[in-house]
């Protein structure tokens, strides 16, 4: 690892150099920032990045990366690496832990690449620690791919927005701990509330299905999941906060009704798939109540009999697996007769839980690639909704892009008048 870093220094810092060379000649500006900073063996160094003045190149130059090129000097000396943990100042670094004490700190750290890709549901300290156990150069150079793809289609920003309209669907721009709080705090209240997720392909769905756009419309909760929808709000320039999913979510919503008087009904999934679903909160969260479950597969005649069994069960929180659109329109029929507080639309997510059907890998999550690899396990089912369907939504997001474009011009140019 020491020679990719040696190597990326040496490669990196002509080339920078010369890059830095001809934006000057043509009127770039800049200084240069020290900072202590403490490198592998609590050692201290002095770090050296460029300032850009502002100006019409510096934007540019910043794009580039160029305000690291004496970096590249500290990754040839060791100082740096170009994976690893944030780099901090003297103060900051004593109050680590001794493991992060013992890296080099990177360029790229494990943390920021969850950050751009919107998953950064873990504590900065946790994944260091994941990567100090971990570390091989294949892993840091998947880093680096990674952190290039995250970049891509993410961004650090967040709208401040409360709400994101996404093609007429108005998205909660919430963090994956805040949807949690929010599902709480509905389970103690009188009303009957839905929620719902929301990906790439409900979109499309909502547009051509007036009942699930408008079910979606009505929902108290709607959350962003997937790297489409984040893509999305980045393009009409609102970034959601987090990419918030059911599979992450379900989890810690278990974990916040441990020992509370809340319980849940898992319903839908093929048989068996509900079961094992249960068996597995049970054996995960031992004090989070499971009220009964049932599967997604019965008949228009059995549905009363399912609802009483729900009623039977009194749970306060009914997760419903039928896929989209129906989980959305089942659950704003029949969401007040089954009894339940709140009801979650969770598509697939029972087949992950089961160990039906395996989760993509973290790193192709990190990547905005989960969808490549759901695609990859069920080719057959899911090609129309990734294939074509991922073009539509793609042409979705650019036209409301420019949509978004145009009305600005429009407010500038009547602000002007
Ligand atoms: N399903 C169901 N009843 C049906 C059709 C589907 O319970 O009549 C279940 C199916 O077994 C699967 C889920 O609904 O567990 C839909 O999964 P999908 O991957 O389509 O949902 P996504 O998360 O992609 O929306």
């Amino acid at each position: 690892m020491r020679i990719l870093d040696f190597v990326a220094g040496a490669l990196g810092l002509p080339l920078f150099s010369l890059a830095l060379g001809l934006l000057s000649a043509l009127g770039l500006r800049f200084d240069v920032k020290e900072t202590l900073t403490v490198t592998a063996g609590a050692r201290l160094f002095w770090r050296r990045r460029l300032v850009f003045r502002d100006g019409p190149l510096a934007g540019f130059a910043n794009r580039l990366g160029l305000a690291h090129t004496l970096d590249c000097l500290a990754l040839m000396r060791g100082h740096l690496a170009l994976v690893g943990p944030r780099p901090l100042p003297p103060l900051a670094a004593h109050a680590v832990a001794s493991y992060r004490i013992a890296l080099r700190p990177g360029l790229v750290s494990p943390f920021a690449v969850r950050q751009w890709a919107h998953i950064a549901y873990d504590s900065e300290e946790a994944v260091d620690f994941a990567y100090a156990g971990n570390r091989s150069w294949r892993g840091d150079l998947g880093i680096l791919v990674r952190s290039l793809l995250a970049r891509a289609h993410g961004s650090v920003r967040a709208s401040s927005l409360d709400r994101v309209e996404i093609d007429g669907i108005p998205v909660d721009n919430l963090t994956l701990g805040d949807a949690v709080g929010r599902i709480v705090g509905f389970l103690d209240k009188p009303q009957h509330r839905v929620v719902s997720f929301v990906n790439a392909d409900c979109i499309n769905k909502a547009a051509h299905d007036e009942k699930y756009g408008s079910a979606l419309r009505v929902s108290d909760l709607v959350l962003g999941d997937g790297v489409g929808v984040r893509l999305f709000s980045r393009l009409i320039g609102e970034p959601l906060r987090e990419n918030v999913n059911g599979t992450d979510l379900f989890p810690r919503l278990c974990e916040a009704l441990q020992g509370t008087s809340h319980s849940i009904y898992l319903l839908g999934g093929l048989p068996g798939v509900a079961g094992a679903v249960s068996t597995w909160i049970q054996s995960t969260y031992p004090r989070c109540r499971v009220a009964g479950f049932y599967d997604g597969y019965f008949s228009a005649e059995e549905e009363r009999e399912v609802i009483r069994d729900i009623e039977r069960s009194k749970p306060t929180l009914i997760l419903v697996a039928f896929g989209a659109p129906r989980q959305e329109i089942w659950l704003r029929e029949n969401l007040a007769s089954t009894g339940a507080k709140v009801g979650i639309g969770v598509g697939g997510l029972f087949d992950f839980f089961s160990g039906r059907i395996p989760r993509a890998p973290m790193w192709m999550r990190e990547a905005g690639l989960e969808w490549v690899y759901r695609l990859s396990r069920e080719p057959k089912r899911l090609f129309w909704r990734y294939g074509p369907g991922n073009v539509e939504f793609l042409g979705r997001a650019l036209w409301a892009a420019f949509r978004r474009q145009l009305e600005r011009r429009r407010l500038v140019a009547r602000n002007a008048h």
